[in-house]
Formats: C-alpha cells, sequence, structure tokens
C-alpha cells in the first residue's frame, strides 16, 4: 500500500484546480512526535523523535506567467510571494496569507545557496494538524525543499535542507525553531525513532516496536499556541541566561552536581534543571527502547512531563489533565507512559499504549470531556517514512 495517497491525491487535485494541469513533482515530508527530550534542541542536548505516518504533501511546477504563487489546500488560501532572489529586502506576507512567509522562506534559501529560482506555482496539502504540536511547520517546508530541489535539480538533502528549513521558519515565519524538527521530517525512517545528539547532528535509528503491539496516541488539547507568540522565545532567553549565568557555553556542558554547587537565581536554576535532567533522560529512554522495555521508556515520559510542568513551566490544564487521566490508567490499564509533546503552552499530549488493549483512547478522552465539557480529539499515529520526493509512477489517479 502506498500510505500517502490520500493527501498526495488531495495536493493534485488542488493544484489542478488553482494552477491548471498537473505539477511536474510532488515531495512528501512528515510531521514528527517527540517521544522525549523537550526543550533541550537549543542546548545542544540530545533528543529522540519519530517522523510519523501523516505528511505535508507539496505539488510544483515551474511558472510560465512570472509569478511566484502558492495555494494552501488546507487553509484554502492563496498567496502571490516576491522575487526570492530579493526576499531579505521584500515585506513579510502578513494576515491570511502569513503562512507564505514559510514557503518564501525556504525559496529564499535555495536563492541564498546560488540556485536560480524561476517564478514558481505550488500547492500545498497535509493531513499533519496544524499547530497541534506535531510539526507541520516542518513538513510544511521540508516537503517544498524536498520539491524544489528536484524541480531545480539542487542536490540539498539531508542535514544542510534541514538547516535550511529551520533558517526559513525562523528568519521568515518568525520562530526560533530549532533544527530538530525538519531533521526528523527529513531524515526519519519509518519503524524507528531517531537518537539525535543536536550538537553534532549525529543521528542514531533506535527500532520502535511495530503499531500491531505499541500504540502511539495522540491527544489535542484544543489550545493551539503559536510558537511566535512570544513565550518559546522568553524559554530560550532564560535558557541563554542560565548557560551565562553558569559559565558555560551551553547547558549541555552541565550537569547536575555542578549545576547544584552554582545557587543560581531560582528561576534559572529550574529551567536549566530541566535542561540538563531531560538530556540524561533521553539517553536512558532511548537505551530502554532499545531493550525493549516499554514500562521503563514510559516511566521517564511521565518524568519528562512532570519536569517540563514544573521546572520549565509549558504546560498548562488541558495538557496535564489529559497525562493525569493516561496515568490513572497505568499500567495495569495499557498505558505504558504519557506526556506533553513540541514545545507545550497548548498543543499536544502522546501516550504511548499497549496496542492490544481497546478503549484507552476513548477512556483517556472522556475523562478530559468531564473536565473541560468539551471533547480532546485524539488520533492514532505510527512511525512513517522521512521525506521524499514521490515517483510519478505512484501518483494517485487524478
Ligand atoms: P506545528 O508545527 O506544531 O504544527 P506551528 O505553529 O509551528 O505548529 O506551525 C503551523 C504553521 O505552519 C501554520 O500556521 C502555517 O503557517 C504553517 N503550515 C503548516 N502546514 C501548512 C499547510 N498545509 N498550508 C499552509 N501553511 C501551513
Ligand atoms: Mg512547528
Amino acid at each position: 500500500m502506498i500510505p500517502h495517497v490520500p493527501v498526495a491525491a488531495r495536493a493534485l487535485a488542488a493544484f489542478a484546480r488553482r494552477f491548471g494541469g498537473k505539477p511536474t513533482v510532488l515531495g512528501r515530508a512528515p510531521g514528527r512526535v517527540n517521544l522525549v527530550g523537550e526543550h533541550v534542541d537549543y542546548s545542544d542536548g540530545l533528543v529522540l523523535p519519530m517522523s510519523i505516518d501523516r505528511d505535508c504533501v507539496s505539488a510544483v511546477r515551474v511558472s510560465t506567467d512570472g509569478r511566484w504563487r502558492a495555494w494552501s489546500e488546507d487553509l484554502r488560501s492563496l498567496a502571490e510571494l516576491p522575487d526570492p532572489a530579493a526576499a531579505a529586502r521584500s515585506p513579510r506576507a502578513t494576515g491570511d496569507t502569513a503562512w507564505s512567509n514559510l514557503a518564501l522562506g525556504v525559496l529564499a534559501g535555495f536563492a541564498r545557496e546560488g540556485v536560480r529560482v524561476p517564478p514558481l506555482e505550488m500547492a500545498f496539502a497535509s493531513d499533519v494538524p496544524l499547530g497541534a504540536g506535531l510539526s507541520s511547520s516542518a513538513a510544511f517546508t521540508v516537503s517544498l525543499a524536498t520539491a524544489v530541489a528536484e524541480v531545480l535539480s539542487a542536490p540539498l538533502f539531508g542535514i544542510p535542507m534541514a538547516r535550511m528549513c529551520q533558517e526559513a521558519e525562523s528568519e521568515f515565519g518568525g520562530v526560533p525553531c530549532g533544527i530538530l524538527d525538519p531533521l526528523s521530517s527529513a531524515l526519519g525512517r519509518a519503524d524507528h525513532a531517531m537518537l539525535v545528539d543536536c550538537r553534532s547532528l549525529d543521528v542514531r535509528f533506535v527500532p520502535f516496536p511495530p503499531s500491531s503491539r505499541v500504540s502511539l496516541l495522540v491527544f489535542d488539547s484544543g489550545v493551539h499556541r503559536s510558537l511566535s507568540d512570544g513565550r518559546y522565545a522568553e524559554r530560550r532567553h532564560e535558557v541563554e541566561d542560565a548557560a551565562r549565568a553558569a559559565g558555560v557555553g551551553m547547558l549541555r556542558d552541565l550537569d547536575e552536581t555542578k549545576l547544584r554547587t552554582l545557587k543560581l537565581p531560582a528561576l534559572l536554576e529550574r529551567r536549566a534543571r530541566h535542561v540538563v535532567r531531560e538530556i540524561q533522560r533521553v539517553q536512558l529512554a532511548a537505551n530502554a527502547l532499545r531493550r525493549d522495555d516499554m514500562e521503563l521508556f514510559g516511566l521517564f515520559m511521565a518524568q519528562s512531563h512532570q519536569s517540563l510542568r514544573d521546572d520549565f513551566a509549558v504546560s498548562t490544564p488541558e495538557l496535564d489533565a489529559l497525562v493525569d487521566e493516561a496515568r490513572a490508567l497505568g499500567t495495569a490499564g495499557g498505558v505504558y507512559g504519557a506526556r506533553l509533546t513540541g514545545a507545550g503552552f497548548g498543543g499536544s499530549v502522546i501516550v504511548l499504549a499497549d496496542a492490544t488493549r481497546a478503549g484507552i483512547g476513548e477512556r483517556i478522552s472522556a475523562g478530559f470531556e468531564r473536565r473541560f465539557k468539551r471533547p480532546a480529539g485524539w488520533q492514532r499515529v505510527s512511525s512513517g517514512p522521512g521525506a521524499a520526493v514521490i515517483p510519478a509512477a505512484r501518483w494517485p489517479a487524478a
């Protein structure tokens, strides 16, 4: 079975409606869950993301009318972009078409690499939910970069591509994001999580149990934060301040014993403690996963959530409620572990559960509804492959 048929079909249909005919290239790239290792990427830490079976598909063709146009099927929005070669001097899009800044950022990245970027027609469709912590933004930028590299025969992939997408998002999307999300999207492998050292960008693949045995449930807290709302940037500043106060370049270079002797101001100490412990936890969790010890892995997820809630202060009552409901079921009820995933301040909770047990998602959602008088949407995701061009022979029929 070709896993991406429905999204690819939507992208093709949208392209035909908007621009007529067919694109020359379809690029796809997945969203991701971060299993453990949150808010440590910008401290050169270790993270354990996994690319998932949800994709953004970018349909791209060189345009004959001299314009750069982009259509988002998900936002039902058409944007006209300035010449990417002059992007640095062009004003950013605002309002309904603000999303197109990400596309411009990607094209500008190619231009900066010395690639001539001709006028393009671009259509996007995604089944990564937007703003829910599953990194729809990385799926978006990486799928576009994958498609454009193919259309323009530009040799850009892997880590340099991820870096370019990171720059697109931070400079053009106004979000100072790390490289982790685009890297997971670009390099992910089906049936594997990725242990990433954010300092060296060394990647090790760790087998993840098949979906017939372990389920990954993603609950949308319904609070859609945006990373550009300032609180993410605030945490980054606090982490920088903590590193400076501790006299290290990055918190990666600090250990807990040393941290305790430093007597940093209380807030900075809490932020640093999260980072230091979380980095260590990722290493331990990856070992647990290698040994296929899901109960131990779940314990590290629980610790990670607590640390994000208490020391790093990025959780919300909704996220905490979802985690509490999952924890109440416990291993006896088929739940290994639960934690918020993504930057926090809203977004999603992931629950790792025994796939042979029925009704876990329904129970957690019902518990959430009792408290918040609205259901928490949830879905089951699996691991999925990293970004690739979809060969024309495998395009769904229009
Ligand atoms: P997340 O990455 O967790 O989903 P973000 O706030 O980082 O949340 O990214 C969401 C943003 O990414 C959207 O607001 C939009 O700007 C952009 N985006 C993602 N997918 C699409 C899409 N299919 N079409 C247009 N814009 C998209
Ligand atoms: Mg994002």
